[in-house]
This record gives structure tokens, C-alpha cells and sequence, in this order.
């Protein structure tokens, strides 16, 4: 007698099915690997031995390295875990410096600090809506906004990427149907650097009686802080260049947030080294302004060498459509000296794959010149015309 044994996805083993699920991404050119990268300095880091422009960090402030933040965080290394969540035994006596600070930064009456944007993101909005209400975001809103969402149990619709009228159809359609309702945007859209228009969209909420939460991810020290939005959320790990997430709002709903949010209760606080420098970060971004205005000056001197419209924010993407071509785009810059990461769905929608060029306070006007040249170059070769 012979035993067939039939190989199906039921009897698969772990391995297999990582294994299968790894050749469909090759397959699709969406195979990612992790690639060794040490800072050199605010605006290089080396690879495999060889060093490169960085395009592709959310250091625009260039803070990450600078010695008095570091200084900072050092002075506050007594020990390296916080042990417990905040509502144990974590919260550290660093985090009230940080909440003030952040609050006046952000003109808010009280900011929560907490593990990071993503798990800010992912606990609030369950905070605030919940089944039987109704989630509006953006269409092209970060992930952690989408997945906050799904979590909530509320109703979820995504209206077209900043269009007004698309959102307005869509509370017209259903916001009479559910008790709250919530919209989220981010205030500088991170893969298009482009802005949301916020003033438009809180009269909306006003009209049809909706909340407004803005993910001011890559705003922070960079744009004017929005003051119509009821709450606002975002990463120290981005401008600050340091590490954490923080909401902002009234005293009552950081009050309310602190029992409420469950990815700050059932997570370990913050090493207090970390909120240290994030808190010397948040006083340093306050008084040095130039760092923003260098970081857009960049922005758009790029973009003016490469004939794209002025840009909004210190992010400019390049969109080059097929993950194939943003790929040749990424690796023909790397022989160049530059790292500018291409971005791929599903950070991106299909057929929009891009190069996402982010600029920081410390890049000069000959690193800008040298990138804009090496994509020049590489677009004449690859005989495509280039949209923003
Ligand atoms: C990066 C990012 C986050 C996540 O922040 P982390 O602190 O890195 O987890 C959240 N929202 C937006 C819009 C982001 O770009």
C-alpha cells in the first residue's frame, strides 16, 4: 500500500508557509530585506563599508546626533528599562518636563507621552470611538491611523486624499447613522509632503458635529502647530529625533486618555533616558528655528533645480510609478554616494512607487544640487518624465 501524502496549506509546516509567502513577494518585487546602516553624522551614514547622503531619515531637524540632546539623554542614564507601564511604576518624574514642554510647544492645555506614534495611534482612536460610532480618515492616511480604526470596532470610511468634497459626501451619507464621529488626517502627509486642509476640514466637523484628530507626525518643528484640531498625535523619533509618541489636547481628555489608552497601559513606559532627550529635543527645536527654515530652504531649492511645484513641506517625493523603476532609481543614486530609499506599495498605492526625498536642516545646497543632478541624470537615462 502507498501512503500519498498531500501537501496542503492545512499540513504545511510554519517554515513552508514563510517560505511561499516570501516567493509571492519576490515575485511581485516586494521583497524587503534590512540593511545595516550606522549614522556618520546628521546627514550620512555608511553601508556595507561605503558612505552616503542621506535622503531617506525623518531627522529633519537634524537632532538625533546633536551633542547637547545626547548630553541630555546621558545625564538621565541611571538605568536603561523603566520596568513597568506608566500606571505602575514607570512614570518617571522626566515625564512631566516632557508633557510641559510638548503642551507649550503644541498649544495645548495638556500633553500624554507614551511608547510610540504608532502605539499612540493604535490606542487612542479605540479611546474615543468605538461600535456604533464613525471613523472619516484620509485616503492615504499613515497605517497606524487605519489600524487604530479597524481596532475601534467603529464604522470606517476613507475619503479622497484631501478632497473636500469627498469627505462632505461622505458625512452626509452616513454621520446621522452613528452616535460620535471622528476624522483623522495627518497634518503633512508623510510619503507626499503635501498638506491637509485642515481649516476646511474642522468646519466640516463643525457643521456635522465631528471630532478632529490631526497625526502631526511630520509637522512637528517643521509647519506652524494646527490649532483646530480636538486632539492631536504624534512621534518624538521623527523631528526630535529622539524616541516616543505623545497626544495632545485638553487637560480632561489627557486625564481621560491616561485610563483609557490601551496601548500606554498594557506597555512598558519609556526608558527615562529617552524622555530626557527628548525633552532637552522639544526645548532646542523651540528656540532654534533656523532648523526648520534651513530644512524647507532645501526642500525647495531641490525642487526649483528639478522644475517640481514648490514644495509644503521638507518632503518631496519624486513618483516614478512601478516598484521596478523606483528600485533602478534607488540603486542608480546608491553608485552615486546617495541613499534615497525607493518606497513601495504597500506604503504607497499601487503604480505610485516613488522616490521619497526628505531634507533635513543639515544638508547643504551642494548635497541638494548633487541629488538633483544624479536624478536628472537618471531620468534622462531611464527616458521618464518625472511627476510630483
Ligand atoms: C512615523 C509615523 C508614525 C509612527 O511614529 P513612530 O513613533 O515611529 O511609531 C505615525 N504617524 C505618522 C503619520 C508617521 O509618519
Amino acid at each position: 500500500m502507498t501512503i500519498v501524502r498531500i501537501k496542503s496549506p492545512k499540513n504545511n509546516t510554519l517554515t513552508d508557509f514563510a517560505e511561499e509567502k516570501l516567493a509571492a513577494l519576490a515575485e511581485a518585487g516586494r521583497r524587503r530585506v534590512l540593511h545595516e546602516t550606522a549614522t556618520l553624522d546628521g546627514v550620512s551614514v555608511s553601508r556595507n563599508g561605503k558612505n552616503y547622503i542621506n535622503f531617506s531619515s525623518n531627522d529633519y531637524l537634524g537632532l538625533a546626533g546633536d551633542a547637547r540632546i545626547v548630553a541630555a539623554a546621558e545625564a538621565g542614564l541611571k538605568e536603561l528599562g523603566a520596568g513597568a507601564s506608566r500606571l505602575v511604576t514607570g512614570n518617571h518624574l522626566y515625564y512631566r518636563d516632557l508633557e510641559s514642554r510638548l503642551s507649550t510647544y503644541l498649544h495645548r492645555e495638556a500633553a500624554l507621552v507614551c511608547g510610540s506614534g504608532y502605539l499612540a495611534n493604535v490606542g487612542v482612536i479605540p479611546a474615543l470611538v468605538g461600535k456604533g460610532d464613525l471613523i472619516l480618515g484620509d485616503k492615504l492616511m499613515h497605517a497606524c491611523l487605519i489600524d487604530g480604526a479597524r481596532l475601534s470596532d467603529a464604522s470606517f470610511h476613507r475619503y479622497r486624499h484631501n478632497d473636500m468634497d469627498s469627505l462632505a459626501t461622505l458625512l452626509k451619507k452616513h454621520r446621522a447613522d452613528h452616535r460620535h464621529c471622528l476624522i483623522l488626517t495627518e497634518s503633512i502627509f508623510s510619503m507626499d509632503g503635501d498638506k491637509a486642509n485642515i481649516k476646511e476640514i474642522k468646519s466640516l466637523c463643525d457643521r456635522f458635529n465631528a471630532w478632529l484628530l490631526v497625526d502631526h507626525a511630520h509637522g512637528l518643528g517643521v509647519m506652524e502647530t494646527p490649532s483646530e484640531p480636538d486632539i492631536l498625535v504624534g512621534t518624538l523619533s521623527k523631528s526630535a529625533g529622539a524616541y516616543g509618541g505623545y497626544v495632545a489636547g485638553s487637560n480632561t481628555l489627557m486625564e481621560y486618555l491616561k485610563t483609557a489608552t490601551r496601548s500606554m497601559m498594557f506597555s512598558t513606559a519609556l526608558p527615562p533616558t529617552v524622555i530626557a532627550g527628548a525633552a532637552k529635543a522639544i526645548k532646542v527645536m523651540s528656540e532654534e528655528t533656523w532648523r526648520s527654515e534651513n530644512a524647507l530652504a532645501n526642500a525647495r531649492y531641490f525642487s526649483s533645480l528639478m522644475k517640481l511645484p514648490k514644495p509644503e513641506s521638507t518632503i518631496v517625493p519624486i513618483i516614478l510609478g512601478s516598484e521596478q523603476l523606483a528600485l533602478a532609481a534607488a540603486a542608480y543614486l546608491e553608485e552615486q554616494g546617495i541613499l534615497c530609499v525607493a518606497i513601495r506599495p504597500p506604503t504607497v498605492p499601487e503604480g505610485t512607487s516613488r522616490l521619497r526625498i526628505s531634507f533635513s536642516a543639515l544638508h547643504t545646497k551642494e548635497h541638494s544640487e548633487k541629488l538633483a543632478q544624479a536624478v536628472q541624470t537618471f531620468l534622462s537615462k531611464a527616458q521618464v518624465a518625472c511627476a510630483s
